[in-house]
């Protein structure tokens, strides 16, 4: 059975595109079958793993507007067996606009998923930053969601309208939808601010919910995209590539899949170890 998981936070720049991109390679890497959906217009996710929205013709908007299936939409990623996406398309724009009279409007990508994409262990929602209808769409067809926070000034504001629509959403849309988990992110282990951040976040949310895995900031996110490349393939012996890898088992572990966070993945260390040059 698929499990669905929206990757969201409406605050811009929180690391919401990078975790989706190297949270589904890393599962990729561990023998998960990963579908990601690029549900911003922004198109990130998808230009991160080399497909600009200008040359998608049938993508997100296509199947939320039902003019396509979800198979008809789905592209291979050409690096990772394991690894397919559903980019975003240009006129994903406007389809908040364009469905504002159409029928079950908050419930487009939940319908197209249901009987289709069931080869799937995993389907990542990479959302807006914004509690639009594209991300209604997505809280609504998701199991549960993933939080990233940067961990800076002002991580924690504005997420009170975060877990109010989560709330509104468990009320009236979607009553199964969990919280899987609050993921730090850019975390400098330098400065003060940083480990106070991190601190406040787990007092807010409770121990529990933050994961022990963290991202540290680095310069290889920014690079990474830019060849169209997850961090494990742009720089597979990097912290950044080992650090999504632990979110990754975590994440597992949380779900359910791992009996303990030390379960050896002997192809990923294999992998990693091949290619060990890229440093
Ligand atoms: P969002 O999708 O929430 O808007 P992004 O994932 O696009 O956020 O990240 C915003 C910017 O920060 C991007 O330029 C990205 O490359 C960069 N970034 C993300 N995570 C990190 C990190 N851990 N260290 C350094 N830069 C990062
Ligand atoms: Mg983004």
């Amino acid at each position: 059975m698929k499990r669905i998981l929206a990757i969201s936070n409406q605050k811009g720049g929180v690391g919401k595109t990078t975790t989706a991109i190297n949270l589904a390679s890393a599962l990729a890497f561990m023998k998960q079958k990963v579908l990601l959906i690029d549900m911003d217009p922004q198109g990130n996710a998808s230009a991160g793993l080399g497909i600009r929205k200008y040359s998608v013709s049938t993508g997100t908007a296509s199947v939320l507007l039902n003019h396509t299936t979800i198979a008809d939409a789905i592209q291979q990623y050409p690096h990772l067996p394991n690894l397919d996406i559903i980019p975003a398309c240009l006129n994903l724009i406007g389809l908040p606009i364009e469905l504002v009279n159409a029928p079950r409007q908050n419930f487009r990508l939940k319908d197209a998923l249901q009987k289709e994409a069931q080869e799937y262990d995993y389907v990542i929602l990479d959302c807006p930053s914004a509690l639009d209808l594209l991300t209604i769409n997505a809280l609504t067809a998701a199991h549960s969601i993933l939080i990233p926070l940067q961990a800076e000034y002002l991580a924690l504001e504005g997420i009170h309208d975060l877990l109010r629509t989560i709330h509104h959403i468990r009320q009236n849309l979607n009553t199964h939808l969990t919280i899987t988990g609050i993921i730090m992110t850019m975390v400098n282990q330098q400065t003060n601010l940083s480990q106070e951040v991190v601190s406040q976040t787990q007092s807010f949310f409770g121990e529990d919910l933050v994961f022990e895995s963290m991202i540290n900031r680095n310069i290889l996110f920014g690079e990474a995209p830019s060849h169209g490349l997850p961090i494990h393939l742009y720089s597979p012996r990097s912290n950044g590539s080992n650090q999504y890898t632990q979110v990754a088992k975590e994440f597992l572990f949380r779900e359910g899949k791992l009996r303990s966070m030390n379960e050896k993945f002997e192809h990923l260390e294999h992998h990693f170890g091949r290619r060990g040059e890229y440093g």
